[in-house]
């Protein structure tokens, strides 16, 4: 059977690459390029604009923290009041990091952009596979999945990074499905306050280096197609290990199957997440403030990483 003629994009007669079911669009590489790059600086454009100085890219390796490097390393080239730099965590996980943080080097002297990492086991006194082999400390002694302490320290050394660097924001590559995920795990557990505490930030608060999402409002799968058409290099981020007893990797299959029924739940809990930023001030949870043990910031008296510190 012959195959089936390509589809013309919706605005153009170049064949699709692709088809953007939320929007009805037929869209061939350029015009996807023109699509998704429109909503990234939109997202920006909502938080006032790109901010001035030094902005931190927390960069994985993995497929969305490239394309966000990438994409802002593209729309400040010519702007002069911004400076880019990238930080980098590396969790200790034999076989997994190592080829992510190859990428991070390569993408970084690529682009000319100064890159600066810490390791886990500087900041815990464990490597991850140290934590899961029974190495690390649980704050209740429980077993649990290597992810608790990795966040924590991934999240703390980036922001700690970036502090260090005078940077007026830390940018991720958290894309639609990341945020639904975060945002459906916040509900279930009851979460208001941190639910509202989540980023993207607008005020600042002392200590934390405000988070920028440039593409919070765009499906995973179309971060992957932009990295594809912009030659960008892909790591298989399945690949952790301990990924298997993530919590986050439940809520991702549960919300891939809810998706597939349901079209648009994914832009649904962001449009929820939004009301909550609208109708709760992040500061409704607790004001931040230092650390009694280490002086890092935290909303309790102590912080996460000292809990979970050896
Ligand atoms: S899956 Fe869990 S342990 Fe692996 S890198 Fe992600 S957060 Fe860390
Ligand atoms: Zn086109
Ligand atoms: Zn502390």
């Amino acid at each position: 059977m012959a195959p089936a003629p390509a589809r013309s994009c919706s605005k153009c007669s170049a064949p699709a690459v692709t088809f953007v079911r939320y929007s009805g669009q037929h869209l061939c590489g350029d015009h996807f390029l023109h699509f998704f790059e429109k909503r990234a600086k939109l997202e920006v454009a909502r938080r006032g604009r790109l901010p001035h100085g030094t902005i931190a890219v927390a960069l994985s390796g993995g497929k969305d923290s490239v394309a966000c490097l990438h994409f802002l390393e593209k729309v400040s080239r010519d702007n002069p009041k911004v400076d880019l730099v990238a930080v980098s965590v590396d969790e200790g996980i034999a076989g997994y990091r190592q080829g992510a943080l190859d990428i991070c080097r390569r993408v970084t002297e690529e682009r000319g952009v100064p890159w600066h990492t810490v390791a886990i086991r500087d900041l815990a006194g464990y490597d991850i596979d140290d934590y899961a082999a029974g190495g690390g400390k649980h704050p209740t002694g429980e077993d649990r999945p290597a992810c608790g302490p990795c966040g924590v320290f991934r999240r703390t050394g980036i922001n700690t990074l970036a502090r260090e660097l005078g940077a007026s924001a830390v940018a991720t590559g958290h894309n639609l499905d990341d945020t639904a995920q975060t945002v459906l795990m916040n509900v279930l557990n009851g979460d208001l306050d941190r639910l509202a505490r989540l980023a993207p930030h607008d005020a600042p608060r002392p200590g934390l280096v405000p988070r920028l999402l440039p593409f919070r409002s765009i499906p995973e799968k179309e971060v992957l197609l932009y990295g594809l058409l912009e030659g960008l290099p892909i790591h298989d981020e399945a690949e952790c290990p301990y990924a298997a007893r993530a919590n986050r990797f439940r809520m991702r299959d549960v919300l891939l199957g809810l998706e597939a029924d349901q079209p648009g739940t994914r832009h649904g809990l962001l449009r929820f997440h939004d009301r909550v930023r609208e109708a709760v001030p992040p500061e409704a949870g607790g004001e931040v403030s230092a650390c009694a043990a280490c002086g890092e910031p935290t909303s309790g008296e102590t912080c996460k990483t000292c809990a979970w510190r050896a």
